[in-house]
């Protein structure tokens, strides 16, 4: 046997013989021999506390029922995963939590993919022998990018686990104990006054309507029934490759062709492309980076294209601020070029335009509102924020077959994008997307195109190029505790680099708490970002230009109206500034 090898374990799972590496739980086992165990709680490496009870098997020789997902399979052991026993015990535990949970499935934003809904199904709860039906809604909806519902809550702790590990924001937690624990903040204190981040990772993990993205539908469809409105809209890189998961077809299918036609059937005046602004900002990134490296600026400079990541600096790394690139995201640039240069070439007061943003982010709806985004004309950038699912669920509402849809085209004006723009999605694309930039501009033509380097899932990246005068040292983290511990390396001074690309979410904006949300029975079996990202790198090859600055719009609009990258007027319109922003600790 190889040193270090992992011991394999054999055990009988209803019959079936299984053999799977020591360590693995009950729960894994079954699943390699096509048993699936139901779940409530757990969630693969986030939480794993085996609390619910929902996944309970029977364990030959143990003296009650087992919780699988937390149990270690051992050698010899015979596992049934659906007796009459287990089934009992499944059907009670959900219907004791199904007693505190105010059920009103008909109204609820979250009937069409509920998992305790499923579950119920699923166990056939055929009658509510414990209903609680006194239950009042309990609202806390303080933040701009989620509702709380406590009254919906069946405290499974997937939020709490999220924004504690993933993010190590660690802004909620269950509060009380017994009968009385709820999920809140730190003294019952509102979210919108503690230092949450906006991630919306929280959402994305929770099984129930407990929780919910603030839904700004109504203000979209108000701007588009007003006549006086001139409306344009534009999604963000990554949402072509998860909007189709929403509408019923396969993770990590491109539905960009059908997005512009669904769009424009919704009535919008004009359907752009963020891809075309994520363009801007690599040329603008780029150029700011440049001069740092060249004229002794603050280095590491670090991206500044996710607001989460962003709301993170400013509230918890405030002596990094000098670090940020002073360029505004993709979003706040769209909007930004839209209410100047567009506004004034098609003679329309800006104040009349309304700039809808379809984005994979919640911190978006944050975003939108900051004052420093603010234009020399009055105007903010962008006047509604709204997310992957709340687009999808404006196209079922206008009852647009989406599937049957054919493909259409994004408004050339500010519609045209190259595949670095493409890769925005993923973490390290935007890194990679600058470094095609960065190379050009230091060694002329002829450099490479792909960056391989940065690529990848890993949460943090490190990678070094030899680029002419000098070598360029890059990281990447995604989520936010991965951007910490990278971070505190840097500022240990164990660590040295040149550029960082930083992004809130796991993975990147192909994982937002914005896009789709899927259970976690999928969630924890499907690579979910790999399978995301693979759309949006097979997009990049496919495009004819894939460096940033060799964008036709682009030349023309700094020709035209911008100036120079980086030139007086670009930073007016592109950039901005951060500020330390310390509410309370918790
Ligand atoms: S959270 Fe699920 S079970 Fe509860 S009301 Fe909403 S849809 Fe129904
Ligand atoms: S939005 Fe993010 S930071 Fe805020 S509570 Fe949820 S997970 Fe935590
Ligand atoms: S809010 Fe949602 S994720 Fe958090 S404990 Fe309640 S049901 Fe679970």
């Amino acid at each position: 046997m190889a040193l270090n090898a992992v011991k394999q374990v054999n055990l009988k799972i209803n019959g079936l013989d299984v053999c799977v590496p020591e360590g693995t739980t009950i729960l894994e086992a079954a699943r390699s021999v096509g048993i699936r165990i139901p779940t409530l709680c757990f969630l693969k490496n986030i939480n794993e506390i085996g609390a619910c009870r929902i996944c309970v098997v029977e364990v030959e020789g143990a003296r009650s029922l087992v919780a699988s997902c937390v149990y270690p399979v051992s050698e010899g052991m015979v596992v049934r995963t659906n007796t009459e026993k287990v089934r009992h015990s499944r059907q009670l535990t959900l219907e004791l939590i199904m007693s505190n949970h105010r059920m009103d499935c008909l109204t609820c934003a979250r009937n069409s993919h509920c998992e305790l809904l499923a579950l119920a199904n699923e166990l056939r709860i055929d009658a509510v022998r414990y209903a609680n039906d006194q239950l009042p809604p309990q609202i806390e909806d303080s933040a701009l990018h989620l509702v709380r519902d406590n009254s919906k809550c069946i405290l499974c702790r997937r939020c709490t686990a999220t924004c504690h590990k993933v993010q190590q924001v660690a802004v909620i937690s269950p509060n009380e104990r017994g009968f009385k624990t709820h999920i809140a903040c730190a003294y019952d204190r509102d979210l919108g006054e503690v230092d949450c981040v906006s991630c919306g990772q929280c959402v994305v993990a929770c099984p129930t309507g407990a929780l919910t993205v603030r839904d700004d539908t109504e203000k979209v469809w108000a701007a588009l029934d007003d006549p006086a409105k001139h409306v344009v809209v534009a999604p963000a890189p990554a949402v072509r490759v998860t909007l189709g998961e929403c509408l019923g077809m396969p993770i990590g299918t491109n539905v960009e062709g059908k997005l512009a036609t669904a769009l424009r059937r919704l009535g919008f005046d004009r359907v752009f492309d963020v891809d075309t602004a994520a363009d801007f900002t690599i040329v603008e990134e780029g150029t700011e980076f440049l001069d740092r490296l060249q004229n002794g600026g603050v280095l590491p400079m670090i991206t500044s294209c996710s607001p989460g990541w962003i709301r993170y600096c400013e509230l918890h790394q405030p002596d990094l601020i000098p670090n940020l690139s002073s360029c505004k995201s993709p979003q706040q640039m769209f909007g930004s070029l839209v209410k100047t240069y567009y506004a004034e070439k098609e003679g329309i007061d800006p104040r009349d335009i309304v700039v809808v943003s379809v984005m994979p982010c919640t911190a978006k709806k944050y975003e939108v509102q900051r004052e420093e985004m603010r234009l020399a004309n009055g105007c903010l950038p962008v006047d509604i924020s709204i997310t992957t699912r709340e687009l999808s669920s404006m196209i079922k509402r206008a009852g647009l077959l989406f599937d049957h849809l054919p493909d259409g085209e994004f408004d050339e004006a500010l519609g045209v994008s190259t595949g670095a723009a493409a890769i925005f999605g993923a973490t390290g694309g935007v890194m990679e997307a600058a470094l095609r930039t960065v190379a050009v501009k230091l060694a002329g033509v002829g450099m490479q195109v792909d960056f391989h380097e940065v690529r990848g899932l890993e949460g943090i990246k490190e990678a070094g190029y030899c680029l002419p005068g000098r070598t360029v040292r890059v990281a990447v983290a995604s989520g936010l505790s991965n951007a910490k511990k990278l971070l505190d390396r840097v500022k240990k001074g164990e660590a040295h680099y040149d550029f960082i690309e930083i992004m809130g979410c796991p993975g990147g904006c192909i994982n937002g708490g914005g896009q789709p949300t899927q259970p976690a029975d999928v969630r924890s079996f499907t690579d979910l970002v790999k399978l995301r990202s693979e759309a949006l790198y097979s997009q990049d090859v496919r495009t004819q230009l894939r460096r940033s600055h060799e964008n036709p719009v682009l030349q023309q609009i700094y020709q035209e109206y911008l100036g120079k990258p980086g030139g007086h007027r670009a930073h007016e319109i592109l950039h901005t500034h951060y500020a330390p922003m310390r509410k309370y600790r918790t």
